[in-house]
C-alpha cells in the first residue's frame, strides 16, 4: 500500500521505516530540511539501536523516501499517518495541538473521498472527534483515525515492528479495513488489534503513561518512606514486585522518569479531565508528578550532603545525560536537570554520556562534556550515576577509584553493584537503601 508519514522524529522516522519494511511505499515528510536531507542520506535524526541499518535497508530497498515538499502528499497517497510532536503548551498544562491541526488542515483541501487521515501522535482525549468535524466541509468523504503510537525510545525499532498490541480508534468499517491491511503481517504474526472509536483509542495512550508513571512514582514515595527508617527499597520493591498482580516491571527506584511523553502526558491528562468536568478523577497525577520532580532535588539534597554542604571548589562527575538508557534524548531528562542544579550550586561539572552529548550541550551549554568516563571522574569529589546506561554497570570501580579526589558515589538509579563497589574502596549512596552497618 502506499502511505505518507508526516513527521519524522523519533515516532515518524521508526514508523516510516517499518512501514516500508513491511512492504508498503512510504513517503516521509518533515518541515524540518536539515532533518529530511540527512535521513535522504540514510542519517537518523536521533540515536536508536538498529534504526540506521532499518533506515538504510529501506532506502534501498526504493520503498521509502523523503520530502520537504508538502505537495507531493496528497497525490502521493491514500493514507497519512500523523506524527508530529504535540508538546506541553506553555505556561499550561495542555498539550499544544498547533502542529497536528496544522497538518490536518494543510491536508484538508488536497485529500479526495475514501482518504484516511490516521493519527498516531499523543493527543487529548476528543481531538479525532474535533478534527473530524473540520474535514467534514474541507475535505466531504475523508476521514480520520487515531492510531496511538505505544514504541519505547531505546526499543523503538523492535516495538514497532513487534508490537504489543496495535489500536485503531475508528468511525468507519473502511477505516478498519484499511489499518487491517496495512497492518496485516503483524496481525498475522498473532499481534492483538484493539479496534474501537477515537475517543477509546485515544484514552489508551495517555491511561497507559499514566498508569506506568504513577509506578515509577509510587516505588520512589516507597524509597523516601524507606529513608526515613532506614529500611532497603530495592529488597522491598522486588517482594512487592514478586506478586504476580504487581509485577516487578516499572519498579526500580531511583531518580523518576523524564522525556518527552511521560511529564507531557500526565499533565496534558490532568488538563484535559478538567476541561471534561472530571479533573477529580485523575488528581492524583498531580500527586505522580510531584513525586516525581522532588526525587530530583533529593539527589541534588543527598549530593550537597555528601560533599558537606558546600561544592565551592569541587569537582563533580555526572554519568549520564538522556533521560533514559539507548537514547540520545535529553527533553525534561531528571539527569541533565541534576547535572545543571549542582552546577548552579558552584561544583565544577562533568558530564559523560555516549550517545546524548550533543543534545546535552545545546540543552545546556554551559556544563562540561565528555565522551570518556575515566576523564569525567578525574579528580572528582563526587561521583553522580544518573542514567542507567549499562556500560556503566560495567564500570571497574577499582581502577575508578585511583582517578577521583573522593572515592564517594550516589547512584541516583540504584543499578551499580553497590557490594562491589564498597569493596573497592567506595563509599556509595542510593536512594532508599540504608547505609551498611559497621
Ligand atoms: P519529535 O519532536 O521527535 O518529532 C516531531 C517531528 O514533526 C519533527 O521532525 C518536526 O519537524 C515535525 N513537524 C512538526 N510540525 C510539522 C508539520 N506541520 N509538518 C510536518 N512535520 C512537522 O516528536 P516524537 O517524539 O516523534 O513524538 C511525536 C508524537 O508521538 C508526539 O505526540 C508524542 O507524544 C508521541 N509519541 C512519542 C513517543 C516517543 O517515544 N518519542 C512514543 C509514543 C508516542
Amino acid at each position: 500500500m502506499r502511505m505518507t508519514v508526516i513527521g519524522t522524529g523519533y515516532v515518524g522516522v521508526v514508523h516510516a521505516a517499518t512501514m516500508a519494511d513491511l512492504g508498503h511505499e512510504v513517503l516521509g515528510v518533515d518541515i524540518d530540511e536539515d532533518r529530511i536531507a540527512a535521513l535522504a542520506d540514510g542519517t537518523p535524526p536521533v540515536y536508536e539501536p538498529g534504526l540506521q541499518d532499518l533506515l538504510q535497508r529501506t532506502l534501498a530497498s526504493g520503498r521509502l523516501r523523503f520530502t520537504c515538499d508538502m505537495s507531493e502528499v496528497a497525490g502521493f497517497a491514500p493514507v497519512h499517518f500523523v506524527c508530529v510532536g504535540t508538546p506541553q503548551m506553555p505556561g499550561s498544562k495542555s498539550a499544544d495541538l498547533r502542529s497536528v491541526e496544522a497538518v490536518v488542515d494543510g491536508l484538508a483541501p488536497h485529500l479526495h473521498p475514501g482518504d484516511l487521515i490516521v493519527g498516531k501522535s499523543t493527543v487529548p482525549v476528543g481531538t479525532a472527534v474535533r478534527l473530524a468535524e473540520r474535514l467534514r466541509t474541507r475535505a466531504p468523504g475523508a476521514g480520520i483515525a487515531w492510531n496511538p503510537e505505544f514504541l519505547r525510545e531505546g526499543f523503538a525499532v523492535r516495538d514497532s515492528a513487534s508490537p504489543e498490541r496495535i489500536v485503531v480508534g475508528v468511525s468507519s468499517a473502511h477505516g478498519e479495513s484499511v489499518l487491517r491491511r496495512i497492518y496485516a503481517p503483524m496481525l498475522r504474526a498473532g499481534v492483538p488489534f484493539f479496534r474501537t472509536d477515537p475517543n477509546t483509542a485515544e484514552l489508551v495512550k495517555v491511561a497507559s503513561n499514566s498508569f506506568l508513571a504513577t509506578k515509577i512514582s509510587f516505588i520512589n514515595a516507597m524509597a523516601e518512606v524507606c529513608d526515613a527508617v532506614g529500611a532497603d527499597v530495592v529488597t522491598l520493591a522486588e517482594a512487592v514486585g514478586a506478586d504476580s498482580r504487581i509485577g516487578p516491571r516499572f519498579l526500580q527506584p531511583g531518580l523518576g522518569f523524564g522525556g518527552s511523553c511521560f511529564p507531557k502526558d500526565i499533565r496534558g491528562f490532568m488538563a484535559r479531565a478538567e476541561e471534561l468536568g472530571v479533573g477529580g478523577a485523575v488528581s492524583f497525577l498531580q500527586e505522580v508528578d510531584e513525586i516525581n520532580t522532588r526525587q530530583r532535588v533529593r539527589t541534588v539534597d543527598l549530593a550537597t550532603r555528601l560533599v558537606g554542604g558546600d561544592f565551592a571548589g569541587l569537582n563533580v562527575a555526572v554519568l549520564g545525560a538522556a533521560f533514559k538508557p539507548d537514547s540520545d534524548d535529553v527533553r525534561d531528562s531528571p539527569a541533565l536537570a541534576v547535572a545543571d542544579a549542582l552546577q548552579r550550586k558552584g561544583a565544577r561539572v562533568r558530564v559523560h554520556d555516549p550517545e546524548a552529548l550533543d543534545n546535552a550541550r545545546a540543552a545546556v551549554p554551559t556544563l562540561q562534556y565528555t565522551l570518556d568516563v575515566p576523564k569525567a571522574c578525574e579528580e572528582a569529589d563526587l561521583v553522580l550515576h544518573l542514567t542507567a546506561w549499562p556500560e556503566y554497570q560495567a564500570i571497574d570501580p577499582v581502577a575508578l577509584a585511583l582517578l577521583v579526589r573522593e572515592p564517594v558515589v550516589l547512584d541516583a538509579r540504584n543499578a551499580l553493584d553497590a557490594q562491589l563497589w564498597r569493596e573497592s574502596g567506595w563509599s556509595v549512596h542510593a536512594p532508599g537503601r540504608p547505609q551498611p552497618q559497621e
